[in-house]
């Protein structure tokens, strides 16, 4: 019953292995992927995500004291872009056979948007290929900031609500005694949102959520109420949120929404 992709991490292809995967086996991975889905299903494919907390043995990170305020994301990407152009090629080659968008993780500056959309645009010169739909990751607090800034050049927004909570809170999403405070239903995480989802539509942009919270019954009808246009879920809740979504009210969703 999904409708769609609204998150691939492309970091499960490149995890738990001694090399980085080939553009050829990125590019038949992700096509497969593209012919499951396709042409009208979109699939959301996030550029690599790995750094300090997720790291790989092939792409050394010197030892850090605060790896989630280290080198991660687009940091990486921009730092390794025969990493990035060669997994942009596999994508853009993938992209000929559906309907695929693509976004970067962790960006918290229009600097690290403009860089990483511009290495997107020469790859796909470079290629002929079809221009792709490019938007961002808003899970650092400096971008939902911004979101009006970054709306008026992204495609879409996709909020990473896991670590968007960490970095609003300052709490270590996996801290084991903070974790009944790591709240993503926070009022100043809510308002985050919000403030996100008003600057895309302005600018005829969607935005999903693609964090933890999506498929959380509690926070659904608030999202909803908030104006998101897509969920991002697991697997296995996809069916309760199509049918909780299904008998949710808008207006009763928005004025929770303001409530909260
Ligand atoms: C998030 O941060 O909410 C997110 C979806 O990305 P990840 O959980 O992979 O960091
Ligand atoms: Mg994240």
């Amino acid at each position: 019953g999904g409708e769609a992709i609204g998150l691939l991490r492309s970091e499960f292809l490149f995890l738990h292995r001694a090399t980085a995967p080939s553009e050829r086996e990125q590019e038949t991975v992700y096509a497969d992927i593209v012919r499951v889905l396709g042409r009208d299903r979109r699939v959301v494919i996030r550029a690599l995500d790995v750094g300090g907390d997720k790291p790989l043995p092939y792409l050394p990170i010197p030892r850090e004291d605060n790896p989630f305020l280290g080198e991660r994301g687009i940091r990486v990407l921009l730092d390794h872009p025969d990493l990035f152009r060669t997994q942009l090629r596999a994508i853009l080659r993938a992209s000929r056979g559906g309907f695929v968008s693509i976004m970067f993780p962790m960006i918290a500056t229009m600097g690290e948007w403009r860089a990483a959309r511009a290495i997107l645009e020469e790859e796909r010169e470079r290629m002929g290929t079809p221009r792709i739909e490019a938007g961002i990751m808003v899970e650092v607090a400096s971008a939902a900031v911004l979101a009006d800034q970054f709306a008026k050049e992204v495609d879409f927004f996709s909020i990473g609500t896991n670590d968007l909570t960490q970095y609003t809170l300052a709490m270590d999403r996996g801290h084991p005694r903070l974790a009944p405070q790591v709240d993503g239903l926070s009022p100043a995480v809510l308002r985050l949102i919000d403030q996100t989802v008003r600057a895309a539509k302005a600018y005829g942009r969607w935005t999903g959520v693609c964090g933890g919270i999506a498929g959380d019954p509690q926070a659904v009808p608030l999202l909803v109420g908030l104006g998101v246009d897509e969920l991002s879920v697991s697997v296995p809740v996809i069916r309760a949120v199509k049918a909780q979504v299904r008998r949710l009210r808008l207006a009763e969703c928005r004025t929770l929404a303001a409530a909260a």
